[in-house]
């Protein structure tokens, strides 16, 4: 069975100018490239090391590298890699216990992002009311300034213009109410409702978590207009906020919860999670993807599950998150007219910039950068931090000296 190994080629020389010359520029990448990384410490190509709390924006919540997951993706990979779905497979079965053994679903479908979550619950919404209610009930109601992927249905879902503008004509049927506004909620219900989808900690919106009563309040409407109600939990889910989804923290369950991110910890998959009842409206040959329920990716992700949900860890979660935000409220403090607020959930957080600052949070992950800091912004207002929730009190200590160090690189009059 064993073809002789070729020793693999000497690997070519690139650097970050090759990115401007060779890849579609939607993204605008530091000079930094990575090269390794283990735990929070990222080394790059000249083998300067960084803190890293973006997690590469929510994902390797793990930290880099963590060993029980690079043993389930090894061992994985020497058994099976892929069979496409006309067969089943064991770790995706596994993953599946998992999820809905630890959630209010028994049901699960598996995709390859956040965005294919998204795209499956909004098409489950749309086709379970079609089955019930024939085409009196299309209507889809999602959050301003909301982000639920790229796909063309979920950026349309999405509530920020500017990711939609010049991709129309955009699927209709969707409608976009504030945030966190009960009121406009009530006023945007009706019959014709099929579904309601919100994120219960905005990520990429300037990371606003939702308040209880909106999230009842959205519950409640749901139930009365027979719509389905969707928590869009692929940056807020899997310890994000200290529980291992967020709904739980809230005490408000979904008809459709979707995962991805931090699921895969780098490895990409996502996962919609739902009811029985519900996930027969998807019948055989309805909905699908080549990759969905991939043998590798549910076995990096069974790995990753086991450790999140483990009462120990997510108490472990809850207590660094409180370090680093009292840490970030004193640094507050002593550094007047910078940051105005502290906000988010656990270890969901944004920093968010003093009036006399706006439009310089990209400005600010820079300054971090050459501090040796790696930093996200949400929105031209608001400074992100993702950490890895495996982060020690030294590495949150050392991060916060950091952040200081940036603090004051960024204040500095310009010379
Ligand atoms: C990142 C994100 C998505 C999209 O996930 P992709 O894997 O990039 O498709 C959807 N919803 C939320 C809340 C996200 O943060």
């Amino acid at each position: 069975m064993n073809a002789k190994l070729q020793p693999a080629p000497e690997p070519q020389a690139v650097s970050r100018a090759d990115f401007d010359d060779l890849l579609v520029p939607v993204y605008a990448p530091s000079q930094v490239v990575p090269r390794r990384a283990r735990g929070l410490w990222l080394q790059d190509q000249q083998g300067v090391e960084y803190l890293d709390l973006t997690s590469g924006i929510g994902v390797t919540s793990l930290g880099h590298a963590h060993p029980a997951v690079v043993q389930a993706l090894q061992a994985q990979a020497e058994q099976l890699w892929h069979v496409g779905n006309g067969y089943t497979n064991e770790p995706v079965l596994r993953l599946a216990s998992l999820l809905t053994g630890a959630t209010f679903a028994d049901r699960a479908f598996f995709c390859n992002s956040g965005a294919e979550a998204n795209e499956a619950a909004l098409k489950l919404a749309r086709r379970h009311a079609a089955l019930k209610h024939g085409d009196a009930k299309r209507r889809i109601v999602a959050c301003q300034q909301s982000f639920h992927g790229r796909t063309l249905f979920t950026v349309t879902a999405g509530g920020q213009p500017k990711y939609t503008e010049g991709f129309e004509p955009l699927p209709p049927g969707i409608g976009h109410v504030p945030f966190n506004d009960i009121a406009a909620a009530e006023q945007a219900m009706g019959d014709d409702v099929c579904a309601v989808i919100v994120e219960p900690v905005q990520g990429e919106g300037g990371v606003l978590p939702a308040s209880h009563e909106y999230l009842q309040a959205l519950r409640r409407l749901c139930d009365r207009h027979d719509a389905l109600l969707i928590f869009d939990e692929v940056q807020c889910g899997l310890g994000r906020t200290g529980s291992l989804y967020a709904y739980m923290h809230y005490g408000v369950e979904p008809d459709i919860l979707t995962t991805a991110k931090a699921l895969g910890n780098g490895y990409p998959i996502g996962a919609m999670l739902t009811r029985h009842d519900l996930a027969t409206s998807l019948s055989v040959g309805t909905h699908g993807t080549t990759y969905g329920g991939n043998p590798l990716a549910c076995a990096v992700a069974a790995a990753v599950v086991q450790i999140i949900q483990a009462p120990a860890f997510l108490t472990r979660v809850g207590q660094a998150a409180e370090r680093l935000h009292a840490g970030l409220q004193q640094l507050l403090g002593d550094f007047p007219g910078l940051f105005t607020q502290v906000r988010g959930r656990g270890m969901m957080i944004g920093l968010v910039l003093d009036a006399a600052q706006q439009g310089r949070a990209k400005e600010f992950t820079r300054a971090a950068e050459q501090e040796r800091l790696m930093l996200l912004i949400a929105g031209p207002n608001v400074v992100r931090l993702l950490p890895p929730l495996v982060i020690s009190d030294a590495e949150i200590d050392e991060a916060l000296l950091r952040l200081r160090a940036t603090a004051r690189r960024f204040l500095a009059p310009q010379s």
